[in-house]
């Protein structure tokens, strides 16, 4: 038996793994007990990796050579790599020739490794001449991203999971970490169970198995995070519970803020949000003091944890600045146990921030509206410029696709026929684009079908290179065994397709890619030195790693520059922020209402989230019967009393209709959610189910109702609500 050293490819925890193989098929897995983020944990995705990566599965699951459709509503038949690299090449060149580079779009994944990312964004944004590069990490941070960089100056997360253990209070807000990130869950748990007198309160308006374990459960009315934190602030300044000097000394734009919060009285805020006034105060107290310990104990702090119940949002930034705000104004920052601390959902959604993979971003944190900026990343890439024109994100991308203005849509490791909001939009944009590349692990995928050109990625197990989780540790992905069938890794595909473009587009000058792509180790480790030295003199200065070290001595914390004995675990320890008066910036921003307003016609807040053994589209974790056990069917849940009133029972189907579509789905009742919301799971899609139910009523994914309606900062869409109204389905 082998034994290798890797990374979980699920959420943003990034544990550590190790693989062991036997006869060159990976046989177990189990947590790396050397790994700082998990200490040899692991939770029921992990821990049954191996049976997902057994040759009997990929057989049946895996993409395995490349393929062609002849006609959209032709079979896919195999085709050779060098002739499948030399057709995209030539496809897309002619889209570029006809229509200019803006007329191409790729979307990538927060699931692929920092070397694909930075090999496709070098290839978008240096060699093609577009910004139209985009991910689905979009409808993940990007609201964070912006928040980070509207108060603190930099995106970057200042605390780390150690912080668990000095916190006295927990503030975990829009997250049920207990099942999206259960072994960063676990930590908590063992904090708390160490320190007993911490406070822990959670913010949502479900109960989750999160809110369970909470001191404070707010179940506040969707979509009002910015109220309630405005009206938490207004608290403090009322109780004198703000830190004046760290204020003064530390940050800018106090008094615009006060000004903004001054009518955020208890009264207001708790009719608005629809909570009540004591636990209004218990809240600012706990957070403001850092617990509730008598007289209050200062070597504790508050920690936030947050996810998408802020950033998946219309005012996803607003509402980061706005907690954000909460730990400036109390001097919760910057010290063990204090600060606000985003949870990633996806296992790289960092590491492609760190390499600008969204399409208003550059290398190393840089921003694409930057003139200087640009100008530093071409001459790092060699070439005469990065474009300025906008790129679109995410969303963007599919609507200009449906619009005719994309023509070509390069898609990799990642489903939009399922994950994206308003599929309608999503599947008519597919259908339109003159050509649709997909590069991917799994064969069955909604997107799949709408494929003309399928190409064979290698997945966990086989790939190799970096992650970076949620607390900014670079963990090495390490393969166990080689590629299935004919895949290739990510990068490899994307240096293939540079290569060939460059034929075209740059003949007789040296190659911008010049990575090893027969020897991975040497190709995958070469561009991470390219990225590392973009790195430089940034906040996420990396030059001090190596893979070397990080091979030697473990995963480890940026920043980690030259001549540092070690990364950092917690940023701003100082009080000096990258902004360029070292202030960091206090946001006055007033609260909005949710773009969707539920109304008589569709009176239900649809709420949409994991489940606690699966991963997003199910294309891994679907294989697996045991991970039914906990959720075996997608099933609406629903208060009992709005059941009761539609003459609803459990296990009824109903139909489920928003402005931009509608599904049936069974019923479920729910006492922990409040009367008027709803909840689906976002894993299931109508492909996976085969289109109907047991019944013969077709079931499509929730994206089918969710809307495009997104935060005009961040341009993440708002996946936590959507208006939709609930009838009880006839029986055929
Ligand atoms: Fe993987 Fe996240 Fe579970 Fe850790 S907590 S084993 S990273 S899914």
């Amino acid at each position: 038996m082998q034994e290798t050293q890797s990374t979980c490819p699920y959420c943003g925890v990034g544990c550590g793994v190790i693989i062991e193989t036997r006869g060159g098929a990976i046989t177990g897995v189990r947590g790396d007990p050397s790994h700082p983020a998990n200490h040899g944990k692991l939770c029921t995705k992990g821990s049954t990796l191996h049976l997902t990566a057994a040759p009997a599965q990929a057989a049946q699951a895996r993409l395995l050579v490349p393929q062609l459709r002849a006609r959209r509503d032709a079979e896919p038949a195999p085709i050779a790599w060098s002739s499948a690299i030399t057709h995209a090449a030539e496809r897309l060149e002619g889209i570029v020739a006809a229509h200019g580079p803006d007329a191409l779009g790729f979307y990538l994944s927060g699931q692929l490794l920092t070397e694909d990312y930075y090999v496709f964004n070098k290839l978008a944004k240096g060699l093609i001449g577009t910004n139209n590069i985009d991910t689905n990490s979009r409808l993940c941070m990007s609201s964070a991203v912006a928040g980070y960089k509207a108060t603190l100056g930099a995106d970057a997360p200042p605390a780390c999971y150690d912080d668990f253990q000095h916190a006295g209070c927990l503030f975990i807000a829009g997250s049920n970490m207990a099942w999206a990130h259960p072994v960063a869950f676990r930590r908590v748990e063992a904090a708390r169970a160490a320190n007993p007198q911490m406070k822990i309160i959670v913010v949502d308006p479900r109960r989750t198995e999160t809110a369970a374990v909470a001191d404070l459960h707010l179940p506040l009315a969707p979509g009002t995070d910015v109220m309630l934190f405005h009206g938490l602030l207004h608290i403090m300044l009322r109780e004198g519970w703000v830190d004046e000097a760290y204020i003064d000394r530390h940050t800018r734009g106090f008094a615009e803020l006060k000004a903004l919060v001054r009518d955020a009285v208890p009264g207001h805020v708790a009719a608005i949000c629809g909570l009540n006034q004591d636990d209004l105060l218990r809240a600012a107290r706990w957070f403001a003091l850092g617990g509730d310990a008598t007289p209050p104990d200062a070597r504790r702090g508050t920690l936030s944890l947050y996810c998408q119940g802020l950033n998946q949002s219309s005012s996803g930034t607003d509402k980061n600045a706005a907690l954000i705000n909460l730990h400036l104004a109390t001097g919760q920052i910057g010290r063990a146990g204090a600060g606000p601390f985003s949870l990633t959902g996806q296992p790289n959604a960092m590491g492609g921030r760190e390499v600008g993979g969204l399409s208003n971003l550059l290398s190393a944190h840089r921003d694409m509206g930057n003139p200087a900026h640009r100008a530093e990343v071409a001459a790092l890439w060699g070439v005469e410029r990065v474009p300025d024109q906008p790129g679109k994100a995410a969303v963007e991308m599919f609507e200009a696709a449906a619009d005719g203005e994309i023509k070509a849509l390069w898609i990799a490791c990642t489903n939009p026929a399922q994950s994206l909001p308003r599929q309608s939009l999503v599947r008519e944009a597919l259908r339109r684009a003159e050509f649709v590349v997909l590069q991917e692990a799994f064969a069955h995928t909604a997107t799949a079908a709408f494929a003309d050109l399928l190409l064979p990625a290698t997945t966990w197990g086989e790939k190799l290179g970096t992650v970076t989780n949620s607390e900014r540790r670079i963990s090495r992905v390490r393969a166990a065994v080689p590629p299935s069938g004919e895949a290739r890794h990510d990068w490899q595909i994307g240096v293939q397709l540079a290569q060939a473009l460059e034929t075209r587009l740059r003949a007789g000058r040296p190659s911008l890619f010049p990575y090893d792509t027969v020897d991975a180790q040497a190709g995958a480790e070469a561009i991470w030195n390219e990225h590392r030295e973009s790195t430089r003199g940034r906040d996420l200065d990396i030059t001090g790693l190596s893979w070397s070290l990080l091979d030697e001595r473990g995963p480890q914390q940026w920043p980690f520059a030259q001549g540092a004995a070690s990364g950092k675990a917690r940023l701003y320890e100082d009080g000096v922020f990258p902004t360029p008066d070292g202030r960091a910036l206090f946001q006055a921003q007033p609260y909005r209402a949710l773009a969707e307003p539920c109304d008589a016609r569709y009176p239900f807040s649809l709420n949409t989230g994991r489940l606690r053994d699966h991963w997003h589209g199910m294309s891994r974790t679907g294989q697996l019967g045991r991970l039914f056990a906990h959720e075996s069917e997608p099933q609406l849940q629903m208060h009992p009393a709005d059941m009761d009133r539609l003459q609803l029972k459990n296990g009824d189907l109903a139909h489920v209709t928003s402005r931009r579509g509608a599904i049936v789905a069974p019923v479920r009742t729910d006492a922990q959610l409040s009367s008027g919301q709803v909840f689906l799971a976002m894993h299931w899609g109508s492909e996976y189910l085969g289109g109907r139910s047991s019944t013969g009523q077709r079931l499509g994914g929730v994206n089918a109702l969710t809307t495009p309606e997104r935060c005009p900062k961040s341009r993440q869409p708002e996946l936590k609500h959507a208006a939709v109204k609930v009838l009880k389905a006839q029986m055929p």
